[in-house]
């Protein structure tokens, strides 16, 4: 999912996959199912951000398939011309297409993490694919995105967290109260599993707003 947003942010108009046909990997892996459904979930959450899901496409076909892949491509690359840059049918500037793909890159490890049973389902007929991944599972899934704040009544400087992250968006550094940079985090939950439960610093907040870090001078931990 994170090729297929980085592809758009690049200024892709377009983004066509494929892969070998389902249930013929000679390697006796699902990659193929994964990939599918990874589609298909981006595709619904596209339509959810208001682009174009035309604009993304998976096929699947062998090395043989060379008229196949020639035909497919020649399609895919007409429908794309019919719709124009990126934003231009969908009425979104640059700005605002970057700025939903920009937050939608951050959030593809939750995403990926919430939605890792459904990634391996095996189905093969194309009519039920629209069932996997709906516009109101989609929405559930946006509305219920956690964030995760430090208490600063309760940290205790004990950095654990933050050398933790995995993408160095806790704030801090020895006898300082530590601020999670909420632009950076991807949701992973790891600073509330290790936060020492006597200091449970670390909250999940889901449906409501996370309060304003702390300004910078009072971060001195007073012990
Ligand atoms: S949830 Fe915590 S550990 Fe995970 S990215 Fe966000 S701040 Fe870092
Ligand atoms: S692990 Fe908990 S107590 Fe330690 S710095 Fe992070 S939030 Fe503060």
């Amino acid at each position: 999912m994170s090729f297929i947003a980085r592809s758009f942010y690049n200024g892709a108009d377009g983004v066509f996959i494929a892969g070998c046909r389902l249930n013929e990997c000679s390697y006796i892996t699902h990659g193929n199912y994964y990939a599918l459904n990874m589609t298909l979930l981006f595709k619904k959450i596209m339509e959810y951000l208001g682009i174009s899901p035309e604009r993304v496409h998976i096929e699947f076909m062998t090395s043989s398939d060379a008229q196949h892949f020639v035909e497919t491509v020649n399609d895919f690359t007409d429908k794309i011309r019919l719709l124009g840059p990126l934003g231009e049918r969908e009425g979104i500037s640059d700005e605002e297409i970057k700025a939903k793909l920009s937050k939608l890159i951050n959030l593809i490890p939750y995403i990926k993490i919430v939605e890792r049973d459904r990634f391996k389902l095996k189905i093969n007929n194309p009519e039920e694919w629209d069932k996997i991944f709906t516009i109101e599972h989609v929405r559930e899934l946006f509305d219920t995105i956690p964030s995760y704040w430090i208490d600063p009544e309760k940290c205790a400087a004990c950095t654990i967290c933050a050398q933790r992250c995995p993408v160095d968006a806790i704030e801090g550094g020895r006898n300082k109260i530590h601020v999670i940079d909420q632009d950076k985090c991807i949701k992973c939950g790891t600073c509330l599993l290790v936060c020492p439960t006597k200091f449970s610093a670390v909250k999940k907040l889901v449906g409501e707003p996370v309060p304003p870090p702390l300004a910078e001078e009072k971060r001195i931990k007073v012990r």
